[in-house]
């Protein structure tokens, strides 16, 4: 009996100190340990628009693509449906781009996806909602009428349909984290750092073509089983690599929070009191979609934890929308006020501009960047190249070998910058 209480004693250390101060992450893989599964039953999924029509359902696959179509010819001035691509099991991968504006290439793009993990699905449905409700109210609500005429918002209900349906199309009670060749998509990405462990999979080839052929400029990926705002970095905790941008999002973060508190006082708790968090500093991953998207897209996206259970009872979607449905809406309009770094960059930077990483696809250029103070050029392990006293100054990565570099300013901002050689 001793022996017992010594090894669980010994067991619990072993949790502390392997997860430092944050809870356990169920989402994470390995280990999974979500205590909080809810099996679904099999009337949980609906087969008919009329079975849908209370939202406490899960569509059938084939009741999904219906419901998206529907949409755009329903909706013809407003909605069209856009292919991603395809899974390896053939099924589609599908985004409703929303706008009152289809024409206006000058319209700020904005994306959210959800279900890359296919057991999570509050996020599936909570966005198939949103598209209804942004369609429905044009015209009568001021806020979705200003947002449909102001923005192009694509939505991605589904970008893991293999994994959802791996019982069947009308069956998700086997609904699974992986896709059909048992890959995690969110640590399959393109990470500048990590070489990937697996080959590109279909799925992401195709979304990444997808975001290629946009100018996303805010985006989110949501996902279940916790309930936290994880912005970037994935990759580094905030003290290896704060983001440009880690205030801005802290802020967006808190709005978004305290937007959902204001109808369930007891959501975003389980990971931090904050309710948000640096991806990193809650542990940290490679290969997901949000750094692929930060650093190679400059697109804003942070990881959207929106229910601890991964497939909540049917009959508890309708809770989450009213409680998440105001907080989804309103981060939408963020991308109407994004900080400075977000703008687009151009083949050659501006001297204002603090972006250091450049698209490889747009190919290498010239940085000039002021500095505030006398900053040091490191490599990313520390060792320290070249310094630059105070003052504006030119850096030409073209002298510089192939990497990546920090550039430091002292004051704790580090800026990562990336020299590509042709
Ligand atoms: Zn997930």
């Amino acid at each position: 009996m001793r022996r017992y209480a010594l090894l669980v004693a010994l067991l619990c250390t072993a949790v502390l100190t392997a997860f430092g101060q944050h809870k356990l992450r169920p989402d994470a893989f390995p280990p999974r340990v979500s205590g909080k599964t809810v099996f679904v039953k099999s009337g949980d999924v609906a087969t008919s628009a009329e079975q849908m029509a209370g939202w406490n359902k899960y569509p059938s696959y084939g009741l999904y693509v219906e419901m998206m179509r529907q949409w755009e010819s329903n909706f013809p001035s407003l909605c069209r449906i856009d292919t991603i691509g395809t899974s390896i099991n053939g099924r589609l991968l599908l985004s409703a781009e929303l706008t009152a504006n289809p024409t206006d290439t000058s319209l700020p793009e904005f994306f959210y996806s959800s279900s890359i993990h296919g057991d999570e699905l509050t996020g599936y449905v909570m966005l198939l909602r949103l598209i209804d409700t942004l369609l429905l109210g044009y015209g009568s609500n001021s806020q979705y009428t200003q947002l449909l005429r102001t923005t192009r918002i694509c939505i991605n209900p589904l970008a893991n349909p293999d994994g959802t349906y791996a019982a069947g199309d009308d069956d998700i009670s086997l609904a699974m984290r992986f896709n059909a060749d048992y890959c995690d998509l969110n640590r399959n990405f393109p990470n500048p750092f990590v070489a990937a462990k697996e080959a590109l999979q279909p799925e992401n080839e195709a979304m990444i073509a997808y975001v290629s052929r946009h100018r996303f400029r805010l985006s989110a990926n949501l996902h279940d089983g916790s309930e936290v705002m994880n912005y970037p970095w994935d990759s580094f905790t905030s003290a290896q690599l704060s983001h440009p941008d880690a205030t801005w999002w802290q802020a967006v973060c808190k709005r978004f929070v305290d937007t959902a508190r204001r109808y369930y006082a007891q959501q975003f708790i389980d990971v931090c009191d904050d309710g948000y968090i640096a991806g990193g500093d809650w542990y940290v991953i490679t290969g997901g979609r949000q750094d692929y998207m930060n650093y190679y897209h400059h697109c804003l996206e942070l990881t959207m934890e929106i229910s601890a259970v991964k497939t909540p009872a049917a009959s508890q979607l309708p809770n989450y929308w009213y409680r998440l449905q105001h907080a989804l809406v309103n981060y939408i309009a963020e991308v109407h006020s994004l900080p400075t770094s977000a703008v687009p960059p151009a083949p050659s930077v501006a001297a204002s501009s603090r972006f250091a990483y450049p698209n490889p696809a747009i190919s290498m250029f010239t940085l000039s960047a002021p500095l505030a103070m006398g900053s040091w050029l490191c490599t990313l392990d520390g060792r320290k190249v070249r310094f630059f006293p105070q003052g504006a100054q030119t850096i030409d990565v073209a002298e510089l070998p192939a990497g990546v570099y920090l550039l430091s300013d002292g004051n704790g901002q580090a800026l990562k910058l990336q020299v590509l050689k042709p």
